[in-house]
C-alpha cells in the first residue's frame, strides 16, 4: 500500500512540472483527472449509506448512537472554532489586506444569487423533501440524515433486524473492496487533476501571469496557507497525541494517500472513500467510530473552510478599509464556524458561504472579487486541511465516543 503512496505523491510532483513547463498544454491531460473523480462520485452515495448504516447498526445499542453523536459533533464545533481564532488572530497580525488595490473587486455571479444565504437554509439543508433527488444530486448531508435515522431503527429491531445488519455489513464491505479497486488509479487520476487544473490556470497568461495573479494577494495566500499549516501541523497532531497517544506523523502517513486525493480533487465528498479507507485500514481505528464519524465529517467539519473564511471576510475588510469592531470580529469567529459547517464537500464551496459571514458584519459581498482568482488554489490545502481534521476526529472518538451504556 505504501507504493501506492509514493506513486501518487510523484504525480504531483510530475504535474506540477508538467503545468510549469507546458503551460496551457498540460491541461489536455485533464480528462483522466475527470475520469478518476467521476469513478470516486459514483461510489460516494452507496458508500456513504452502506457505511453508515453499517457503522451504527455494529454499536449494537441505539444509546449509544447517541454518546457518539453528541461528543462528535461537540469535537467538531471545537476544532472549527479553534481553527477560527487561530485564523483571526494570523489575518489581525499580518494584515494582508493593507495597500491591496481594491479595485479589483467585482460582483460575483456564483455568490450573488445566493444573497439569501442564511442560519435556516442552513438548518434546512439537513433534510430534503426527496431522499432519492438528495442522491441524484449528490447532496450528501439530507442522505446522512436518512442512513443515521434508518440504522437507529434497524438497531431497535433486535431478531428481525439481523437480515438487514448482515446485508448493510456485507454492502459495506463490497463497497469498500471497489475502494481498493479505485485506488490503483489515484496516481493518474491525481496526476491528470492537478496538471490539468494548474495547466488551465497557465492556459490564459503562462507562468509569469499566473504568477503575478498569486503574487497580487500574496499576503493573503500567505496567510491562509500559515494558519492553514498552524491548525494541521500543530494544533491537532497535540489534539491526537493528547486524546490519544497516536504518533501525528505515523497517522499523517496512513492518510498520505487521502489528503494527496483532497487536494487533487478539492472535495471532501469525493475524498471520502480514501479517507475511510485511510482511517481503518492503514491506522487500524475501529470501523464503527470511523463509518460514523468520517461521512458526517466530510459534510460538516471543515476546521480549513472555516479558517479561511475568517482570514478572507477580514482580508477583504482591510482591502475596502473597513475597521472591524471586537464584537464584529467575534461575529466573523461564529458565523464562520457556520459558514463552514454550511459549505458542502465540493470544490470552492466555502466561497459561496462566506456570503453568511460577509452579510454578518455589512461587508459588500463584491468584496469576495479579491480573492476569486486564488480561490481555486487555497481551497485545495483546505479541503486537504478538512479532510486531516475529519480522520483526527474518527481517531479521538474511537477512544472517546465508543462503549458504555450497554
Ligand atoms: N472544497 C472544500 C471541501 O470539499 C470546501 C470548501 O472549502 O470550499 O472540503
Amino acid at each position: 500500500m505504501n507504493r501506492l503512496l509514493v506513486a501518487i505523491a510523484l504525480a504531483v510532483v510530475a504535474a506540477f512540472a508538467a503545468a510549469w513547463f507546458l503551460e496551457g498544454d498540460a491541461a489536455r491531460v485533464g480528462w483522466l483527472g475527470e475520469l478518476f473523480l467521476r469513478a470516486l462520485k459514483m461510489l460516494i452515495v452507496p458508500l456513504v449509506m452502506f457505511s453508515m448504516i453499517a457503522g451504527i447498526t455494529a454499536l449494537g445499542d441505539v444509546r449509544r448512537l447517541g454518546r457518539l453523536g453528541g461528543r462528535t459533533v461537540g469535537f467538531y464545533l471545537l476544532t472549527s472554532l479553534i481553527a477560527v481564532v487561530v485564523g483571526t488572530l494570523l489575518v489581525n497580525v499580518v494584515r494582508p489586506g493593507d495597500g491591496v488595490d481594491a479595485s479589483a473587486a467585482v460582483t460575483t455571479d456564483p455568490v450573488m444569487d445566493k444573497g439569501g444565504l442564511g442560519v435556516v437554509d442552513l438548518i434546512l439543508g439537513f433534510v430534503s423533501d426527496n431522499v432519492v433527488a438528495s442522491m441524484a444530486n449528490l447532496d450528501l448531508l439530507p442522505i446522512i440524515v436518512f442512513s443515521l435515522a434508518f440504522g437507529a431503527a434497524v438497531s431497535t429491531l433486535g431478531e428481525r433486524g439481523a437480515p438487514l445488519v448482515a446485508f448493510f455489513d456485507a454492502g459495506n464491505a463490497a463497497m469498500m473492496r471497489l475502494v481498493h479497486w479505485l485506488m490503483y488509479l489515484a496516481p493518474l487520476g491525481i496526476f491528470g487533476l492537478v496538471a490539468g487544473r494548474f495547466g488551465e490556470a497557465m492556459a490564459a497568461g503562462g507562468r509569469d501571469a499566473f504568477v503575478a495573479e498569486l503574487s497580487a494577494v500574496g499576503w493573503y495566500v500567505f496567510t491562509v496557507l500559515a494558519g492553514l499549516a498552524i491548525h494541521a501541523m500543530v494544533v491537532t497532531p497535540l489534539l491526537l497525541w493528547g486524546l490519544t497517544r497516536r504518533s501525528p506523523l505515523a497517522y499523517a502517513r496512513g492518510m498520505g494517500k487521502a489528503l494527496l486525493t483532497a487536494f487533487g480533487t478539492a472535495s471532501s465528498s469525493a475524498t471520502l472513500p480514501l479517507t475511510l479507507d485511510g482511517v481503518t485500514e492503514d491506522n487500524g481505528v475501529d470501523r464503527r467510530a470511523a463509518e460514523f464519524v468520517l461521512p458526517l465529517g466530510a459534510t460538516v467539519n471543515m476546521d480549513g473552510t472555516a479558517l479561511y473564511e475568517a482570514v478572507a471576510a477580514i482580508f477583504i475588510a482591510q482591502a475596502l478599509g473597513v475597521d472591524l469592531t471586537l464584537g464584529q470580529q467575534v461575529l466573523v469567529v461564529l458565523t464562520a464556524t457556520l459558514a463552514a459547517i454550511g459549505a458542502a464537500g465540493i470544490p470552492e464551496a466555502g466561497l459561496v458561504t462566506m456570503v453568511i459571514v460577509l452579510q454578518a458584519v455589512g461587508l459588500p459581498l463584491e468584496g469576495v472579487g479579491l480573492v476569486l482568482a486564488v480561490d481555486w488554489l487555497l481551497d485545495r490545502f483546505r479541503t486537504a486541511v478538512n479532510v486531516w481534521g475529519d480522520a483526527v476526529a474518527a481517531a479521538v472518538m474511537e477512544r472517546h465516543g465508543l462503549a458504555p451504556p450497554s
